[in-house]
């Protein structure tokens, strides 16, 4: 065990995290140089094309240190605020923590935020100033930020270019020297944290684990401590570039097993592994609870592929714990799926994953954060969906959350930002200068407000140059009310809203506007209305279509008019049908786009 390192890499999103593990791969030679890749634990296509890490991963190295031979394990994390998550699970399963700092960006928020998760688990904290090669390095005062932030030595600090393959052998020197070995008793009571699961179509559900106390081997009878499931072991190894099995994995090391569980429900990361025969006392102190920050709904744009959308759902849930979801019906969209997400990039990315991985075509519905609803009755309903918001003539008041919200700027920025925030009816809380030109700025903010295109719209101010970093901080008195739309005098119960009284009106006005933007002509008229209880505040019309696509194939070529309508089918897709209307997937997120 003395001989373990079990380590991960935390950063600020686009700090060079991904580039960095390549290099310590190459560098302990894990990976030939034939079959190296850039940002090689990214491996979903997902990652590659947007170049983020959206999960965590897990990899093993070999290093010969001083004559004596090392096994490294590296956890690759996420940086995007969204996946905090998967960082805090990362960081469970580790004793340190490589902190990249980029040396031509400084201190971002994420930086922080992940230090303070691995501070929190107590890990040994290396840092790493990286990207030394680049022209605006700012070598001096990029140093004196992270020696503020982390209270260590200038000395500390190793200067890294993972582009070009510097300081790779003084980052490998130090996660042997500086992070503590592994504890644990190998002869103990099993005790095994799950921080991951993968699902195999062939081989079923791989399990992902640091083993704390005792063994696994291969063979051996283990159940799951809080779900109570027993299993056998079928195999047991290591994740090098591929995994490798191995008679057993024990104390302090990372690893595998395979053991035919086909129902993704019954594996929950956080949970505990141990033996039947000899279970342990109690399970390992799991990891934050998931906190969802925006809900949706995800219908099948065919409604008889409902079952198969939530096998889908149920794999994918099992690769990303974080996803959470609940059977849900839209008198518009029929049956479908209420869920959960950590954010809006990780709201697109399960849409994606389900569209790539699964083959399925979904719509999301309008986004909603959870409210909380008072009742005249004296209970509290949590609200993550309009349509689940109760009569108004039942409704005491409403709270919505909060989040304190912190913003890493250039100070020439200031001023823009804090009215960007006040716009968002924000309350400005602190203001500190990093140094003489970097600001970071808190406020208290409604997360609806920031959940949706705020991050966006603060890049556009700040020029790219602001970093935003946010955690929930409680639920506080509102004034709400629900936007209904209605097509030709329907409502359409999925197009709903929650917005605050005083931007009501003018939403409702904007919403319709840039709905008969974005439905698609028919043969008829359709008219769109917004509405709060009763009243309608706002209506547009969408005209009729003039001429029938088919009038094109005059003459009547029966294979190209098949053909025409195949491709308008295919064109079809994330398109759904409410009433006699049709409804495409941007017409449920236009309510985002308002600004
Ligand atoms: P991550 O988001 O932290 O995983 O960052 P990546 O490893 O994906 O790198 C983000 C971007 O920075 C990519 O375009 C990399 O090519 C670039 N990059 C990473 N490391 C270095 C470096 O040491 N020097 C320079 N100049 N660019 C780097
Ligand atoms: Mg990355």
């Amino acid at each position: 065990m003395e001989n373990i390192r079990n380590f991960c890499i935390i950063a600020h999103i686009d700090h060079g995290k991904s580039t960095l593990a390549d290099r310590l791969l190459e560098f302990t030679q894990t990976v030939k140089k034939r079959d190296m890749q850039a940002q090689l634990l990214d491996d979903m296509d997902l990652e590659r094309e947007r170049g983020i890490t959206i999960k965590s991963h897990a990899i093993q190295m070999d290093y010969v240190y001083k004559d004596k031979k090392y096994v490294l394990n590296l956890i690759d994390t996420p940086g995007h605020v969204d996946f905090s998550y998967e960082v805090s699970r990362s960081i469970a399963a580790c004793e340190g923590a490589l902190l990249i700092v980029d040396a031509a960006q400084g201190i971002e928020a994420q930086t922080i935020s992940n230090l303070y998760l691995a501070l929190g688990q107590d890990l040994e904290i290396i840092p790493v100033l990286n990207k030394i090669d680049l022209p605006g390095a700012m070598i001096e005062e990029v140093s004196d930020q992270i020696v503020d932030l982390i209270g260590c030595k200038r000395e500390e600090i190793i200067h890294a270019s993972g582009k070009e393959g510097i300081g790779i052998g003084d980052i490998l020197a130090a996660i042997v020297e500086r992070i503590p070995a592994p504890e644990g008793d190998p002869k103990g009571e099993l005790q095994a944290l799950i921080f991951d699961s993968v699902f195999n179509s062939f081989r079923g559900i791989e399990v992902i684990f640091r083993v704390y106390n005792g063994q696994i081997n291969k063979g051996d009878k283990i159940k799951f401590m809080n779900t109570g499931k027993q299993y056998e072991a079928d195999e047991v190894g290591v994740l090098r570039l591929d995994k490798e099995p191995r008679p057993y994995i024990s104390a302090g090391d990372v690893g595998y097993i395979i053991s035919g569980i086909k129902e993704a429900r019954e594996v929950k990361v956080g949970d505990t592994l141990t033996h039947v025969d000899r279970p342990a006392k109690e399970a390992i102190r799991g990891f934050e609870d998931v906190k969802p920050m925006v809900f949706a709904g995800i219908y099948p744009v065919e409604t008889s592929e409902f079952e198969e959308l939530r096998a889908s759902m149920e794999k994918l849930q099992l690769n990303d714990a974080s996803l959470v979801w609940e059977p849900e019906t839209s008198a518009a969209l029929g049956f479908g799926f209420r869920c959960g997400f950590l954010g809006m990039l990780h709201m697109e990315i399960v849409q994606e994953r389900l569209e790539r991985e699964f083959d399925m075509t979904v719509i999301t519905t309008v986004p909603s954060v959870q409210f909380h609803c008072y009742t005249t009755r004296g209970e509290m309903v949590k609200i993550s969906a309009p349509s689940e918001m109760p009569d108004p003539s039942l409704i005491d008041y409403i709270e919505e959350p909060y989040i304190k919200a912190q913003i890493i700027s250039k100070s020439e920025y200031v001023g823009s930002i804090i009215a960007l925030c006040m716009d968002k009816r924000g309350i400005i809380k602190n203001q500190i200068y990093l140094t003489s030109d970097r600001v970071e700025l808190s406020f208290d903010l409604p997360l609806s407000e920031i959940v949706f295109d705020f991050f966006d719209r603060l890049k556009t101010i700040s020029r790219g140059y602001a970093s935003l970093d946010y955690e929930l901080i409680g639920f506080r008195e509102s004034t709400m009310v629900k936007l209904d739309i209605m097509l030709n005098g329907e409502k359409v119960d999925a197009l709903s809203a929650i917005v605050h009284r005083d931007k009501a009106y003018d939403w409702g006005k904007r919403l319709c506007e840039k709905l008969r933007e974005l439905l698609p002509r028919q043969m008829f008229e359709i008219a769109i209305q917004a509405a709060i209880g009763q009243k309608i505040i706002a209506r547009e019309t969408v005209k009729a279509m003039r001429k029938n696509v088919l009038a094109k194939c005059y003459g009547g070529d029966i294979s190209r008019k098949r053909k025409l309508l195949e491709k308008q089918k295919k064109g079809k897709k994330r398109m759904r049908q409410v009433g006699n209307v049709e409804i495409p997937q941007e017409a449920f997120m236009a309510v985002l786009k308002l600004e």
